[in-house]
């Protein structure tokens, strides 16, 4: 059973049994008809749990596709992907605006066959504009902490994942995902409301994926958070991935798919982003 739900359970209904001066054979039936209610109601308020994702890309949300189907089971799970993909070009497949489009799409079909709310897209151009000049990237930047401000507001998550100052694979718009919510959250004093993790690999999951070009890894006595998930919640998470056909070809998803069957840990590891709060006079 799910901790939260144990003290919620103790607090609704084993506290109060322990107030019976004797025992009270109809009270303790009554207690006892109405666990079931109790169980329920407790579950569904654990069950309420807002997580966001931020990541940069449409397709970015398949690194921990399986973390998305577990939390999605028991609660909401945002995702807001900022840049529309309109750089991811492979041959065969439409350029520009209909690329972008078509990134929506296979990112709207991956959530909804993973069970998570409908992706949030921010529209920003595929690497910030960056190629057009970096007036042009500054301009998209202070857009991008405007509207990213503003969406993590209205959404009131519990907690954020974004990727971490590595970026996952460097990717510069992966940083800047990393980068712009750490601004945020500095800047809006949101560090205990709002716990934010960044996702980490470990250099097991380095050797994991070179077929994919490797990872950028952190040492592992950083990741603070280890997450497992069930062979089912990968299943559903591999199946998704065949909505990406934009991106990965029928081998490169088939190759993706038998490496994460060989791999029974199902472990995904987090840090999450802390600071002490003690002010201290000299370094
Ligand atoms: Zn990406």
């Amino acid at each position: 059973m799910d901790d939260r739900v144990a003290l919620c359970l103790t607090k609704g209904f084993v506290q109060p049994l322990r107030n019976l001066n004797h025992l009270d054979e109809k009270k303790i039936l009554v207690a006892l008809l109405i666990s079931t209610t109790l169980l329920n109601s407790c579950k569904k308020a654990v069950k309420e749990k807002a997580i966001l994702v931020v990541f940069a890309h449409p397709d970015d949300e398949d690194a921990i596709g399986p973390l998305l189907v577990k939390y999605g089971k028991t609660g909401k799970v945002y995702l807001i992907i900022l840049t529309d993909g309109r750089h991811g070009i492979k041959p065969g497949y439409p350029t520009g605006d209909t690329l972008a489009l078509l990134r929506q799409t296979e990112s709207q079909c991956r959530c909804k066959k993973m069970g998570i709310e409908a992706p949030i897209f921010l529209g920003f151009t595929d690497g910030f504009d960056t190629r057009n000049g970096v007036g042009n990237y500054l301009d998209q930047s202070i857009q991008l902490k405007e509207k990213l401000t503003n969406k993590i507001k209205e959404l009131n998550p519990d907690l954020i994942i974004t990727f971490g100052p590595d970026g996952d694979t460097g990717h510069s718009d992966h940083r800047m995902a990393s980068n712009m919510t750490t601004e945020i959250i500095l800047k809006e004093g949101w560090v205990e409301k709002i716990p934010l993790y960044y996702l980490g690999w470990t250099k097991r999951d380095d050797e994991k994926f070179k077929m994919i070009g490797g990872l950028n890894t952190v040492d592992k006595k950083y990741l603070n958070v280890a997450i497992s998930y069930s062979q089912e919640e990968e299943d559903i998470a591999m199946e998704a991935i065949w909505c990406n056909k934009s991106q990965l070809s029928e081998k490169e998803m088939q190759e993706w798919n038998d490496v994460e069957k060989k791999d029974s840990s199902n472990t995904f590891h987090f840090r999450q982003f802390t600071i002490p709060t003690k002010q201290k006079t000299e370094f």
